[in-house]
């Protein structure tokens, strides 16, 4: 019997501490797991779930609209927001109940209250401490606030999903993921949306025409996107927040968001006294097994600022399980593969893309043929809706593999997920050619680019 009280002590009820400590319970394991704040995390409270059900509530806006192209007669559309956010409320309180069953009946013992390091082995919550073999931190990460004149008047995510009243002047700063996707947010859902970028084009990282194609389509949805300039300063004046810009230009909005990115959360967790170290950003430095500079102190998920999506952070969880306590009877032991991570983003249209960008497969691998189609969707042929779609492969002309695949459009989240498979089977274009379409779909388009747009070129 060991020394500890636990064999694992998890800091974190999010996406990666939940799934750890579950796992690790149902393998027999004593385990317990502190949570300050809601069980469920970033993604479940304020991110992944919250965000997704209001980007559905902002798609009716658009159906509404389109559906006149069918021979639908909709009465002049009002919109509840006060409802929304009620029936939001209610259906995220549902899932931390569930999260707290799933715990519970694993047999992990839950902690409630900000937990902080006391040394490799102990954990303080509130007046109590709690003795581990091992413990992981996953307590994720928090915005970015800006550091801009007048920034207190702004603000961030979390604070989105609840806002009073509903902002009908909203301007969002940032050009990521969470910029990106509020300011289509909030465009459905009726706001008049600015969005501020410094850069030349959202989203960077992206594949260039993927953030060319999408900056056109939120244009044209009615986003007023503003490239290559800054806020310079905010100022709450009786008409509203009065922001002016580095390029000389001012705005008057009810509401400002800025979404410049996250930092890895190690609050109050006294990470010096115990000698965890983090690199320049902050981050919890791991090895390849999560391990931290202390040998018993684990880390995962956005704390250690790697690749900030709920699946990694599952994945991960369930990697570091196998590793400490050995895989499920008859498993492998699981690898974390940073590979070929889908992702999408749920701006309207969405994004969804898996792989490489052009830029950086024609670095990786010098030459390769680009497919590209554009189109209106069938749907759009009567709806009205000028809205298109983009979708695009790269692929290695050495091997034939498809190392990049990239769409803007409809459900394009749910349309990549499964091409996601294929290419981490390492399927060529020649499997993709040879793949019968479903038609009719948009997705059938992936498999019947023929003619290259660019043929093999460095
Ligand atoms: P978290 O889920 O952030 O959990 C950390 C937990 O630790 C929190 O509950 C916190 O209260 C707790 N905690 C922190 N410090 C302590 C302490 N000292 N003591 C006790 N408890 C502590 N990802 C996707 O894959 N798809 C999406 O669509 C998506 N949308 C997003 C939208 C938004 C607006 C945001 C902000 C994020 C989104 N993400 C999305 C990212 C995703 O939410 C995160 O990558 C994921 O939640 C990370 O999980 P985690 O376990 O590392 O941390
Ligand atoms: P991102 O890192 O995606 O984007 C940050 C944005 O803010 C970039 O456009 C960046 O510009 C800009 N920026 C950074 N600093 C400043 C500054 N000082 N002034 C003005 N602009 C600035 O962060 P997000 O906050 O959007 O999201 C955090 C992470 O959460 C994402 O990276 C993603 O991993 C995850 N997420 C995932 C979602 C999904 O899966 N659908 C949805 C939402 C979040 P530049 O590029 O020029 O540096």
């Amino acid at each position: 019997m060991s020394a500890f009280t636990f064999d694992l002590l998890v800091v974190g009820g999010g996406s990666g501490g939940v799934r750890a400590a579950r796992m690790a319970a149902q393998r027999g394991a004593r385990v317990a797991l502190v949570e300050a704040g809601a069980l469920g995390g970033t993604c479940v409270n304020v991110g992944c779930i919250p965000k997704k059900l209001y980007s559905y509530a902002a798609h009716y806006a658009e159906s509404f609209e389109e559906a006149a192209g069918f021979g639908w007669h909709v009465e002049r559309p009002r919109f509840d927001w006060g409802l929304l956010k009620t029936r939001r409320a209610a259906e995220i309180t549902r899932l931390n109940g569930v999260y707290r069953q799933l715990l519970v009946g694993a047999g992990v013992t839950l902690i409630t209250g900000w937990a902080s390091l006391v040394d490799a082995h102990t954990v303080q919550v509130g007046y109590q401490r709690y003795s581990a073999q091992n413990i992981l931190l996953a307590t994720g990460g928090t915005p970015t606030v800006p550091t801009v004149p007048g920034a207190e008047h702004a603000v961030v995510s979390d604070a989105m999903f609840d806002l009073d009243p509903f902002p009908q002047r909203l301007l969002v700063v940032g050009g990521g993921y969470i910029a990106c996707e509020f300011a289509s947010i909030f465009n459905g859902l009726g706001s008049q949306v600015t969005q501020v970028y410094r850069g030349q084009q959202p989203l960077r990282g992206f594949d260039d025409d993927v953030r060319v194609f999408l900056a056109q389509e939120v244009r044209k949805a009615g986003v007023d996107l503003r490239l290559g300039t800054e806020v310079a300063s905010i100022l709450r004046t009786a008409a509203g927040l009065e922001v002016r810009l580095d390029n000389g230009d001012t705005l008057t909005v009810d509401q400002v968001l800025y979404a410049i990115g996250r930092v890895p959360n190690v609050h109050g967790l006294d990470l010096e006294a115990v000698g965890v170290a983090r690199a320049a950003d902050g981050a919890i430095q791991v090895d390849a097994h999560y391990q931290t500079s202390v040998p018993s102190i684990f880390a995962l998920g956005d704390v250690t600022a790697r690749v900030q999506l709920t699946p990694v952070a599952l994945g991960e969880a369930m990697v570091l399980v196998d590793h400490l306590l050995g895989p499920k009877a008859g498993k492998p032991v699981r690898q974390m593969d940073y590979e070929l991570i889908p992702t999408a983003v749920f701006t309207h249209p969405n994004i969804g893309t898996v792989g490489l960008t052009e830029a950086d497969a024609r670095k990786q691998f010098g030459r390769i043929s680009i497919y590209r189609s554009e189109f209106k969707a069938l749907k759009h042929t009567l709806s009205g809706s000028t809205e298109r779609t983009l979708m695009k492969l790269v692929v290695d002309d050495a091997t034939d593999r498809v190392v990049g695949l990239h769409m803007v459009g409809a459900d394009a989240g749910e349309v990549v997920q499964g091409f996601a498979v294929a290419m981490k089977a390492g399927a060529t274009k020649a499997v993709f050619d040879s793949t019968i379409g479903i038609h009719p779909t948009a997705a059938e388009e992936f498999v019947t680019m023929r003619e290259p747009f660019i043929a093999s070129s460095s």
